[in-house]
């Protein structure tokens, strides 16, 4: 059998400095510390993190006075930052950049008078902060059926951000939409939104040229390895999310030759391995890696947890925006 990885695949920029930042306060403030919602969503990641002295909670009403607490990579409403303020709990913000920019480009969009749209997945955690963010009312849509039900005069003034984890593909339908609908409309050059969830796209879709059978490394409510799923389902694979090799299923591999294989951003790559090794217990197994794209983006850490700037450990709250 030959296996074929995807590149690039697993770990983005913005999941590297997330989990970092946890690791950094940990070593730097000692355990328990407080994370509120999963850092990235992957079980593996997080039961590690765990097993180091992280706490992951769900509202900040469950921290502790005074413990470090730290906001996931997806961002967090202003609500979130302004009860954390007024607790005076030292936060530490490990919100990707990427959703930062979206959170930013929103409020510009608000402040220069536009209706804001948002086309994303609701429930999404990334969603209900740039929603929170943004501090005027957000329409959400999905679908291009979304567009045509959106409450709004075709000849108003409005702009649209997207979730990071839609690629320019994801995007290309509803923008169209969008703008064969209203006449005034904005919008960012979505082409830079998010690099990593269109490079792991792009890279799926070479896979699926060469492979019989998809298997994509993530969670279960991973939104992006979820869509790497589905694109290997519209490319007609047979295409399978599995959280590491304990969830293959051997009747996959009935008459199959190439297993195309990759992961999501939030998928470590010891996963990876672990898929190839439970493959191997089925036959002969050839490893090789497409060529792509070689990523070399790499997301500062906050200033507090970087050995190369002093901060006092009681200033740690001031990364709170
Ligand atoms: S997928 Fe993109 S936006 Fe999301 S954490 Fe990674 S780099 Fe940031």
């Amino acid at each position: 059998m030959r296996v074929i990885l995807a590149q690039p695949r697993g770990f983005c920029a913005g999941v590297v400095r997330a989990i970092e930042i946890v690791e950094r306060s940990l070593e730097k403030f000692g355990a328990p510390v407080y994370v509120r919602h999963e850092i990235v969503h992957n079980r593996h990641v997080v039961e590690r993190l765990q097993r180091m002295g992280a706490v992951f909670v769900d509202q900040l009403d469950e921290i502790p006075d005074g413990a470090v607490t730290i906001f996931s990579a997806h961002g967090v409403a202003q609500s979130i930052i302004d009860e954390a303020r007024t607790r005076g709990l030292p936060v530490l913000d490990a919100t990707c950049p990427l959703v930062s920019k979206v959170h930013h480009q929103g409020k510009r969009y608000v402040a220069r008078g536009r209706a804001l749209i948002l086309i994303g997945h609701a429930g999404h955690p990334e969603v209900e902060g740039t929603t929170g963010q943004v501090g005027a009312p957000v329409h959400l849509v999905s679908t291009v059926e979304d567009v045509a039900r959106l409450e709004l005069p075709d000849d108003a003034p409005v702009a649209y951000v997207t979730q990071t984890t839609l690629s320019v593909d994801d995007t290309r339908g509803v923008i169209a939409a969008l703008q064969a609908r209203f006449s005034d409309l904005e919008g960012p050059n979505v082409s830079d939104i998010c690099y990593a969830t269109q490079h792991r796209q792009s890279a799926v879709r070479d896979l699926c040229a060469a492979a019989d059978l998809l298997l994509v490394v993530g969670s279960r409510n991973s939104s992006n390895s979820n869509r790497l799923r589905e694109i290997g389902v519209e490319q007609g694979l047979p295409s399978h999310l599995i959280a590491d090799g304990s969830e293959l299923d051997p009747a996959w591999l009935k008459g199959v030759r190439t297993v195309g294989l990759t992961a999501g951003a939030s998928a470590p790559e010891e996963l990876v391995l672990d898929v190839i090794e439970t493959l191997r217990r089925h036959g002969d197994v050839e490893v090789e890696q497409l060529d792509g794209v070689q990523e070399t983006i790499e997301f500062r850490l906050p200033p507090e947890l970087r050995s190369d700037v002093t901060v006092a450990p009681r200033k740690v709250a001031t990364t709170v925006r």
